[in-house]
């Protein structure tokens, strides 16, 4: 198609379908096209592709877009051309393609066909792609996801540094669009003096994301309460990030078996599987993707309901991408991430063989990380406020949309203590770090403090009847208020605003703080919450469990066993508790196993179904959250030492048990359906008589209590020891 005659707003329309530009697009295209220098700094979401594709398709040559990824770019080449336009329109070039294609691209290109070549920086040092693109006609270079240039940004590529030298090394005069949804005042100064376009054009659209919901909630059983969000959002997409690759498999597992459609994605997968389950994710043929932070980045999925953050993410910049990543179309997107301050240490650990200055680095964002799980203020102001923009919590758009705007906190009076506060920086010259400060107040004499003979101010220990957190906390409250800064370029030392020097002058009346939320005692209110939560066990349905009764008497004479045989009671109260109604839920039942699952489950389950259904019964199944790894490592041992014959003391001592605790276990499998034949051990120790005499006696007896066989069989005939081994035959042949 020819869209050079028409106007942007014709071309919008034509190639894309849109009729109207979204925020400051216009304008940015605009820029460009007069032949300046363009810097877009947009949330995701904001349309920012569109500001260089628009231009690309309207102008003579070729478009060089500049791209991270290799997924990456093959997403936006296939969302260009499902335009309706020819193929040729757009290419990429990297690595994944082989020799014949890469030939065709370049006659694509050479023959002015191509409107957009996509390049990861990388291709773009190679000498034969730089000899190459000599020759060609290019219109501008576009810099997408231009953070990866800011070891400040989340996403720090090396090879981005070099790609000024780069463009020009092809042509002084070609204009550079840089866009970025990393809103840092830091990262977007590195970005422009990297690119050397310090006089370009900013666009730089509002962060805030309205339809965002945003909650952070302490990390206790949080697959549990992962599974049951899910649960209540039936058929809802949604992105599930962790930290480390395994955690991601993990999760995704206990997912699936919890019957959910959740698939994992990392970079450890080979391209087909990772380009398979994006796509089932993108079609909807599964609901959640569960993913490090390698997932994402450019995807557009407009409808994805919620991210969860189930490990706190490494800074605040990389936390409002993925984030960003829900609500796309302006519908609802809720936020969740887990905090646990152990995380955070077990990251702090993983910086330590890393060169000192990216240490540095590493800390301070995850200081912000921190300090916004743990802030009691609107979350929306203070991520805003981070990315450098004020909010208005009360009539701001998306003002009551976070956990602690929704809910909010007691607050303190604190003015006194904010002059004190003040009076201390001032003192040390508005050179020292947060936690200096507070130190001071609180009278801690850290190396740092006696280094410099801070513990000999007067204002020493003058804030110590307060929680040094509290101080934290009103210390991060005048910051995100204005009326402090960091200099993130000394090392986050903290600075007063004019706003700060105001109030020094002319304190105010009244000055109220929040408590941060105390996650530590929150641990001990939720775990009382789940525990309560465990006790309504005792809420089983007597109707129920006596139809489980009926049912196993009855099944017992069929087989001819005894009814403990088929289930003990323990598992049958579980049912009448937990109402499984199929197979695989019933194997969650306490003293069921896989093995008596098949053997015996089936009318049991149905028999619940079919009550489940008549009486309307709402089943807690939704919280019995399932677990990938039912066998431990023990009891494995101890399944495969029985194969092999190896005397049960022998099993008992390398796996340091008593031999009492390996009778337990033993137990413990069996019971739950597991055969184990133990005979070349029994034989050694029990004559043949006796087996037979307490094997009659069990297939009679009404209970499997070794007390009561005891009894029946005489004290002074058996111990019991020797009776729970032969029990444990006798329910290994009959039952298992
Ligand atoms: P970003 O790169 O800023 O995260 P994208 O370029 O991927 O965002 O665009 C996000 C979404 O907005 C896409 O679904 C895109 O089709 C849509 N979009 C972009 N511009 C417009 C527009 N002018 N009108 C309607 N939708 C648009
Ligand atoms: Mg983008």
């Amino acid at each position: 198609m020819d869209t050079s005659q028409l106007t942007l707003e014709g071309a919008l329309k034509e190639v894309f379908g849109f009729d109207t530009f979204k925020g400051m697009q216009k304008e940015v295209i605009e820029s460009l096209t007069s032949g300046n220098d363009t810097f877009v700094i947009m949330p995701t979401g904001g349309g920012k592709s569109l500001c260089y594709q628009l231009p690309a398709m309207m102008q003579d040559g070729t478009a060089i877009i500049i791209s991270p990824l290799i997924a990456l770019m093959k997403n936006q080449v296939d969302s260009i051309r499902s335009f309706g336009t020819q193929d040729s329109i757009a290419h990429f070039l990297n690595s994944s393609l082989n020799k014949t294609e890469i030939t065709q691209v370049k006659e694509d290109v050479t023959a002015g066909n191509t409107k957009m070549l996509y390049l990861a920086p990388e291709s773009l040092n190679k000498a034969e792609n730089l000899e190459f693109l000599k020759s060609v006609n290019i219109s501008f270079v576009a810099v997408d996801e231009a953070h990866c240039i800011s070891e400040w940004g989340h996403d720090f590529r090396p090879e981005y540094r070099r790609i000024k030298e780069m463009i020009k090394g092809i042509d002084q005069n070609i204009p550079v669009m840089a866009l970025t949804a990393t809103a840092t005042p830091k990262v977007q100064s590195d970005i422009q003096k990297n690119l050397g376009m310090t006089d370009a054009k900013v666009f730089k659209a509002s962060f805030n994301r309205p339809n965002l919901f945003y909650e952070v909630r302490s990390k206790i059983e949080a697959a549990k309460q992962v599974i049951k969000y899910i649960k209540g959002n039936q058929g809802k997409s949604g992105i599930i990030y962790c930290l480390s690759r395994k955690k991601v498999e993990e999760i995704a597992s206990t997912l699936q078996v919890n019957g959910i459609k959740a698939l994992p994605y990392h970079a450890g997968f080979d391209a087909n599987t990772r380009s398979r389950n994006q796509d089932m994710f993108l079609m909807e043929d599964v609901d959640v993707i569960v993913a490090t932070i390698a997932f994402g980045m450019g995807i557009d999925k407009p409808d994805v309901r919620f991210v969860i953050h189930y490990d706190m993410p490494k800074s605040l910049e990389g936390y409002y991408q993925e984030t960003g990543r829900a609500g796309r179309d302006g519908g609802e997107g809720r936020c969740i991430a887990f905090y646990d301050y152990k995380d955070i240490e077990k990251l702090e650990k993983f910086m330590n063989g890393k060169p000192v200055a990216e240490q540095e680095v590493g800390r301070q964002l995850l200081e912000e990380v921190v300090s916004y799980a743990e802030t009691a203020l609107s979350r929306r102001k203070f991520l805003l406020n981070y990315f450098g923009e004020t909010f208005d919590e009360v009539n701001g758009d998306g003002a009551k949309m976070d956990d602690n705007a929704s809910n909010p906190k007691e607050e303190i009076e604190f003015i006194n203590e904010m002059k004190l506060l003040f009076e201390v920086i001032l003192t040390i010259k508005e050179r020292f770090k947060s936690k200096h400060i507070v130190d001071i107040l609180s009278g801690k004499n850290s190396s740092e403090v006696s280094t410099y003979r801070h513990n000999n101010l007067e204002r020493f220990g003058a804030g110590k009847e307060i929680d040094p957190k509290l101080w934290m906390a009103a210390l991060r409250q005048a910051l995100v208020q204005g009326y402090l800064r960091k200099d993130i370029e000394n090392y986050g030392l903290v600075k007063f605003t004019d706003k700060g020097r105001e109030f020094v002058a002319n304190p105010p009346e009244s000055f109220y703080v929040y408590k941060d939320h105390d996650y530590s005692s929150e641990i001990d209110r939720s775990a009382e919450v789940a525990s309560s939560s465990k006790s309504q066990g005792a809420a089983m349905d007597e109707t129920l469990l006596r139809m489980l009764k009926d049912l196993r008497r009855e099944i017992a004479k069929q087989k001819n066993v005894p009814p403990f045989v088929v289930f003990q009671d323990p598992s049958l109260h579980d049912m009448a508790n937990q109402f499984p109604i199929t197979l695989e839920e019933l194997k969650n039942i306490q003293g069921v196993g896989q093995g008596k699952a098949m053997k015996f489950g089936k009318p049991f389950a149905d028999l619940i179904a079919k009550y489940v259904e008549e009486n309307d019964i709402e089943r807690p199944q939704d919280m019995v959250v399932k677990s990938v790894v039912n066998k431990s490592g023990r009891k494995v041992y101890i399944i495969q030492g029985i194969d092999r014959k190896i005397p049960l003391d022998d099993i008992a001592s390398a796996k340091g048990m008593k031999f009492d605790e390996l009778l337990q276990e033993l137990e413990h499998i069996v019971d739950s359906g597991t055969r184990l034949n133990i005979d070349y051990y029994i034989n050694d120790i029990v004559d043949e008589d006796r087996q037979d005499e307490v094997h009659d006696y069990f297939m009679e007896a009404e209970t499997p209590k070794i007390e009561e066989a005891l009894e029946e069989l005489g004290e002074d005939e058996y111990s019991p020891e020797e009776l729970r081994i032969l029990r444990i035959k006798f329910m290994s042949e009959v039952a298992n």
